[in-house]
């Protein structure tokens, strides 16, 4: 679920991949094609899946099948996907090149996504809707990959990371995970020199909620003041060529910078307050 760190990383990860070619899963952890694809009104999956976890791989065919729906108000894959189920948290940390993570569930890239096997989670096996949440929270990041660029140059668009955790967070109806408007403009007046989205890096590691908050209400403050066809066009735009920081000043009408500043203005100003009294309308009931 909380995968940010991961996906920093993923040009590593597929570096890693490549060199250890198909040995990169390890011998404990030997994964069996499933021998037809599994295709969606999204796209076209490849499953791989432990042989001995039959009830397992039908939950993440059940979860690729339920998240098809709400992922395609941003559009279809445009490759296949190939999807395999780690057995548990070991394997998938192998395949990640990564250990210690133990919030680590799933890791997506461009065609590729690794899902820890949900009767392994702790401390508390996966229901059904865990996995739905965490299947649309990742293939949210494959879907931005595919639309925004190509195989070959998805890690050099420099997608920022309050982007990618903030569109897949609005699209997973994720917000009950992280603070609120309120707790975050909290949060923001005991750090005043805080610029949450500015400086991910530091706060993904030492505030990882508040930084996923941050780039969920981010993500919303963006659809709701611009309008999701903008992050549509943002998308497709980034596809002819340009990087997130070119295209996105081109398409929303303002750097990426000055919307972050904008957003966190907001906040500190606590804008999401509806009903706050203007300042006009203050003065007209000034005894
Ligand atoms: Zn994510």
């Amino acid at each position: 679920m909380t995968e940010g760190r991961g996906h920093r990383w993923a040009g590593l990860a597929a570096g890693l991949c490549l060199l250890l070619g198909t040995g990169c899963l390890g011998s404990r952890s030997r994964l069996v094609a499933e021998k037809a694809p599994l295709e969606t009104g999204l796209g076209v999956f490849q499953l791989q899946v432990p042989p001995k976890k039959p009830e397992a791989a039908a939950m993440l065919q059940r979860a690729l099948q339920n998240a098809t729906p709400p992922l395609m108000q941003w559009g279809r894959l445009t490759h296949p996907v190939t999807v395999r189920l780690q057995p548990d948290h070991g394997a998938l940390e192998r395949v990640t090149g990564r250990s210690g993570y133990t919030w680590l569930r799933a890791w997506a890239r461009y065609e590729l996504l690794d899902v820890q096997s949900p009767d392994t989670w702790e401390p508390l096996k996966a229901s059904q809707r865990d996995l739905d949440e965490l299947l649309l929270h990742e293939l949210t990041h494959t879907v931005m990959f595919q639309l925004a660029a190509s195989s070959s140059d998805w890690v050099q668009k420099k997608i920022p990371a309050w982007f990618r955790e903030g569109m897949a967070s609005y699209t997973a109806e994720q917000a009950y995970r992280w603070p609120t408007l309120e707790q975050l403009a909290r949060t923001l007046e005991d750090h005043p020199d805080w610029e949450p989205l500015l400086q991910p890096e530091e706060l993904f590691e030492q505030q990882m909620e508040v930084a996923y908050g941050a780039s969920h209400h981010a993500f919303v403050f963006l659809v709701n003041r611009y309008g999701q066809d903008t992050v549509q066009r943002l998308l497709h735009a980034m596809r002819q060529g340009p990087g997130f920081q070119e295209a996105f000043a081109t398409t929303v009408g303002l750097p990426a910078e000055a919307f972050v500043r904008d957003f966190t203005r907001y906040v500190r100003l606590r804008g999401f307050k509806g009903g706050r009294l203007l300042p006009s309308a203050q003065a007209l009931q000034a005894p």
